[in-house]
């Protein structure tokens, strides 16, 4: 089985497609979201309507629960809560009632999916480095957790009691003796100083996990963010990945 695993959409629709169209070049089996598909770009609606037509398993992010006010918002930055507003006067009923249908937490047989730890799904706390780690493998009873939430590509590898990070990961061996937490890194909206999307495929025959980097129309989007009256940091940070 292999699967297409995307988080952090965040609204970029020309992000989203160039993800798609990379995708196709490989035979993707089942597509799985883990959430913030709105939030800071000019194409919310949009995004959400192309995450549906996956019919597939889509977690709910702290920005989508945002919109649908079923998160406080008082801790996001200024450029972050103007961007709720905006997207809350772009959204419907129907839009706010898929949002609010999202679980925080999918697992099949040997892995599990959600936007930012098990623990506390809906406290949305980070996993930035061991001790956070730590936690969520200690609840971990699969293979393989993957995350979205910080923006950064990352993994972190248990083996016994040992935790290894890999920063920076393209590409793991998995170990069925080993558990894994695995940051897709963000579609929409990338944080680790490399503007192109990310995203992972997932083949389970040939055990593997890779990172997928895919080059997209930054300015076009930028441009809509501007045309949409959204703060132009929002529009600057696509072309540095920060
Ligand atoms: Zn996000």
């Amino acid at each position: 089985m292999i699967f297409a695993i995307l988080s952090d959409i965040h609204g970029n629709m020309e992000a989203l497609e160039a993800v798609f169209k990379h995708a196709e070049r490989h035979p993707i089996d089942r597509f799985l979201c883990l959430g913030d598909i709105v939030g800071y770009g000019a194409n919310p609606k949009e995004c959400l309507n192309r995450i549906k037509s996956f019919e597939d398993i889509v977690c709910a992010g702290n920005h989508d629960h945002a919109v649908t006010e079923l998160t406080d918002t008082s801790y996001f930055n200024p450029y972050a809560r103007k961007a709720v507003h905006w997207t809350i006067s772009q959204l419907d009923e129907e839009d706010i009632a898929y949002i609010n249908s999202l679980p925080y937490i999918y697992e099949e047989d040997t892995f599990y999916t959600v936007h930012a730890n098990l623990a506390k799904p809906e406290l949305w706390g980070y996993i930035f480095d061991d001790f956070d780690a730590s936690t969520n493998f200690f609840i971990m009873k699969k293979n393989i957790c993957f995350i979205g939430h910080s923006h950064v590509p990352l993994a972190f590898e248990k083996k016994e009691d040992i935790i290894k990070p890999h920063y920076g990961a393209e590409k793991i061996l998995i170990d069925e003796n080993c558990k894994y937490i695995v940051n897709v890194g963000s579609v929409g909206q990338p944080r680790d100083g490399d503007p192109r999307a990310s995203y992972c495929i997932m083949d389970t025959e040939a055990k593997t996990i890779v990172w997928h980097r895919v080059i997209y129309d930054v300015a076009k989007a930028q441009k809509k963010i501007i045309n949409a009256g959204l703060p132009s940091f929002l529009a600057d940070r696509l072309a540095m990945g920060r």
